[in-house]
């Protein structure tokens, strides 16, 4: 179904919305294939903004600052999730925008990100929308034990909560200010994983490999990608549903979609995330297409091909804790991490975003590690976690 599209070819300029350490990866990926990048975001100091041609650092939502965007790029995409989905609508009124305004909503709103799984036929867990009083009290016990997540602004296991009991649920919703929530059921999860897929504009998918991933506190920690890392019989599970859901939403970019694994083998989608994720980073070292090369082929117009892993890959992320030697102690100096140990063992990449203030939680960088076979990846991975102080997996 190939309409002809005529691509942005390098040397244009193409725009972020959102200057963190996934508009950096873009940017990198836009430079190194010849395309300038300009990024709007309102901290001068911007992960993304710092290796930009232009940064424009206004609000996400100044009229003028979108105006001055608009003006210097030829297309636009965003990095973060909770950019206003009206400053992409905005920009969409002069130049094109991938993803849509539309499609970021459903992204942000874990109720219709819900339904829309729904409308998939995706399964999902069980769960109510909780905006009211009254849906609060009607909520089914068989929901509980479970997660109560405020529909919007979450990231990272922020604005969650486990709630056990009615008494609980009833108390976690006023601690969450009585904003639209979603309560899940608590499932038993056996392990995680997400795929990404790519969608161009004349509706051509592509996909990287399965990741399997392991959360500590809510957070990703390590993700793991090798043939036969899932069964087969899931992972094919996984990327139909990631194709239906990016589909029907008729999406152009990058798209993540997470899952649970339940402890009975059954496939559930837990969210999407609308652009690159960090589950996709190992795909820098691992693939031949990364993930930001694809966001970049994606709003360039650029023919999709179906990425391949030439090697079995370990991504390792680097969270603030590790710049302080006892994490207990959050007023103890930082000390950078002994990198020069970790680049002497065979098949790791560095990538560090530029951020100057570590701080117990923050994203720093992540450690890649390729190697020729699975065994010998996890083994260089493990020794790398232990010389920077990242529990075992
Ligand atoms: P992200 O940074 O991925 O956007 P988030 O804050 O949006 O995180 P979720 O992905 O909803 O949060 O949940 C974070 C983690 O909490 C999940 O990866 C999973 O480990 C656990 N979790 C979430 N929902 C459930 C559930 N219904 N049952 C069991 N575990 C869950
Ligand atoms: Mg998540």
């Amino acid at each position: 179904m190939s309409t002809a599209l005529k691509p942005l070819l390098p040397g244009s300029t193409l725009g972020v919305v959102g200057g963190g350490q996934l508009g950096r990866m873009w940017a990198h990926a836009a430079q190194r294939m010849g395309y300038n990048t300009a990024v709007l975001d309102p901290d001068a100091q911007s992960p993304a903004g710092l290796v930009s041609h232009h940064h424009i650092h206004t609000d996400y939502l100044d009229a003028a600052g979108l105006k001055q965007l608009a003006a210097v790029c030829q297309a636009v995409t965003t990095e973060f999730e909770n950019v206003p989905a009206d400053a992409l609508a905005q920009l969409a009124a002069t130049l094109p925008v991938s993803p849509a305004a539309s499609a970021v909503a459903v992204a942000q709103d874990r109720a219709r990100e819900k339904a829309h799984f729904v409308q998939c036929g995706v399964p999902v867990a069980p769960h109510a929308v909780i905006d009211t009083t009254e849906q609060l009290a009607a909520v089914n016990d068989n929901l509980l034990p479970g997660i109560l997540k405020t529909s919007r602004m979450g990231y990272d296991g922020k604005g969650q909560l486990r709630v056990t009991t009615r008494d609980e649920l009833n108390a976690g919703w006023a601690k969450l200010g009585q904003v639209p929530c979603v309560l899940e059921k608590m499932l038993p999860l056996a392990s995680e994983c997400s795929v990404i897929v790519a969608r161009g504009r004349d509706g051509t998918m592509v996909n990287l490999p399965v990741q399997r991933n392991l959360h500590r506190d809510g957070i990703l920690a390590v993700t793991e990608v090798f043939a036969g890392n899932v069964p087969e019989a899931l992972a094919n599970q996984a990327i139909v549903a990631a194709k239906a859901v990016a589909q029907e939403l008729n999406y152009v970019g990058v798209l993540c979609v997470e899952f649970f694994v339940l402890a009975d083998g059954a496939l559930v989608v837990n969210e999407i995330a609308p652009r690159p994720h960090n589950s996709g980073h190992y795909s820098q070292d691992a693939c031949d297409v990364s993930q930001f090369e694809l966001q970049v082929r994606t709003m360039a117009d650029l023919p999709l091909t179906q990425p391949r892993l030439h090697s079995p890959a370990f991504m390792l992320n680097l969270l603030g804790d590790l710049w302080f030697a006892d994490s207990s102690n959050a007023n103890a100096a930082q000390v950078e991490p002994a990198w020069q140990k970790v680049l002497a063992l065979p098949g790791t990449h560095l990538h560090l975003y530029g951020k100057s203030e570590a701080r117990v939680g923050r994203k720093m960088g992540h450690l890649n590690i390729t190697a020729a076979t699975p065994e010998a990846a996890r083994a260089v991975a493990l020794q790398a976690a232990a010389i920077l102080g990242i529990a075992p997996f």
